[in-house]
């Protein structure tokens, strides 16, 4: 690969790329606001505002506080396959980031109207730079100096305009595909519980055509899930919830039984840490939308994983879903991030071993969840 010597956005190694996942990154609004809100996250930031005009059919925009991009980077910003976070493969089954393919900015760039950068590092701030992107990745234009705090903004403009039926589709479902970006933003929202060492004030915003800017969501900058959780959704909603804090031990597979002993971390322990509806009592919800699964802090959808809750929750409780935030802490090496182009898929090694130990804890003759 080109690498751009003394700069932090390098290339992926030729032949790292290949054993990268990937392909569409940015596939509808919720993945490209994702993609953007991580982007803050690995920056570093503690304040994240994520503007949305019209839903997203206009603009999108997230301006953070995290470390912003050095000048001599912003050549590489959008380019395909660069990135501050991975130079090799083997990095890969280390990265605590949640980027590592270098490919959100350049797609979105590829995807959109416009993208522009406004962005300034420590050193630079109060002053900063807006950088408007072509839709390869290039430069098309730099400014000045412009006040800036510490931290980056990017706005796109007009997402999906390149693709006409893709944009139409997006026109005809604004709304709803504004709900599930909320929805994954809830998740984000819910990230710094997990690390428990740094909050992050987060809020999303939206204008609609014509109308008033409305806050659709907001939190405190609290790590405590309780604070949380009543930020998002009001302290009703954590009337009838119990603390999800269980530990058990998994028999993976022989190989990564190996793999997690040569790398010295030899256990197969599993903490699973979040809330739950109380199975006696429930929370009156009949639909899954209110259930967020974590993996060592990333948010994602493990289907197989949910559906073991829901069915052991099911056999207390016939007629409800429960409220559920569960953060699965493992050894690294026992999943690979490296599955889907968006991460929200994560392979689980011994899967199956896992969701029968969850199964067996939660059992009611064994219960180690008060009801
Ligand atoms: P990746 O996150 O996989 O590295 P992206 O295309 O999302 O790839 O971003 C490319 C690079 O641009 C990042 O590696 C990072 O160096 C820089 N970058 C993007 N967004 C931000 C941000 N909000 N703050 C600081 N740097 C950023
Ligand atoms: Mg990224």
């Amino acid at each position: 690969g080109i690498q751009t010597s003394g700069s932090n956005i390098k290339a992926i190694e030729g032949s790292s790329v290949h054993q990268i996942t990937s392909g569409q990154v940015v596939i509808d609004l919720q993945t490209a606001v994702k993609e953007l809100v991580e982007n803050s996250l690995d920056a570093g930031a503690t304040n994240i505002e994520v503007r949305f005009k019209d839903y997203g059919l206009k603009s999108i925009e997230v301006v953070d506080n995290g470390t912003g991009i050095a000048p001599e980077d912003y050549d590489s910003i959008a380019l395909k396959h660069h990135t501050s976070k991975l130079t090799s493969f083997e990095d890969l089954t280390t990265v605590t980031t949640f980027g590592f393919r270098g490919e959100a900015l350049s797609s979105l760039c590829a995807l959109s109207d416009s993208l522009t950068v406004t962005t300034a590092t420590a050193q630079q701030s109060p002053m900063g730079t807006v950088i408007e992107m072509a839709p390869s990745g290039t430069i098309k234009s730099r400014s000045g100096k412009v006040a800036r705090q510490r931290g980056t903004t990017i706005c796109v403009s007009g997402l999906f305009t390149p693709l006409a039926v893709r944009r139409k589709e997006f026109e005809r479902n604004a709304k709803r595909e504004f709900g599930k970006a909320l929805n994954l933003l809830s998740a984000y929202a819910l990230v710094p519980c997990t690390h428990e060492n740094k909050g992050v004030r987060l809020q999303v915003s939206n204008q609609p055509n014509g109308g008033r800017k409305t806050v659709q969501l907001k939190t405190d900058g609290s790590t405590s899930i309780n604070a949380s959780v009543t930020a998002l959704w009001g302290p009703k909603s954590l009337e009838n919830v119990v603390d999800l804090d269980l530990q058990f031990l998994v028999d993976m597979d022989r190989t990564v039984a190996r793999r997690l002993k040569d790398s010295g971390e030899g256990d197969t322990e599993v903490k699973v840490k979040g809330l739950i509806s109380s199975f006696a009592v429930g929370c009156g919800r009949t639909g899954t939308d209110r259930q967020f699964f974590f993996i060592n802090g990333r948010p994602c959808s493990p289907s197989r994983v949910q559906k073991a809750f829901n069915e052991v929750y099911r056999s207390f409780n016939t007629n409800q879903s429960p409220f559920i935030v569960a953060n699965f802490i493992l050894p690294t090496n026992a999943c690979d991030i490296n599955v889907s182009p968006d991460k929200r898929t994560i392979f689980l090694h011994s899967e199956n071993n896992l969701i029968q130990a969850l199964k067996v804890i939660c059992h009611p003759s064994h219960s180690q969840l008060p009801s």
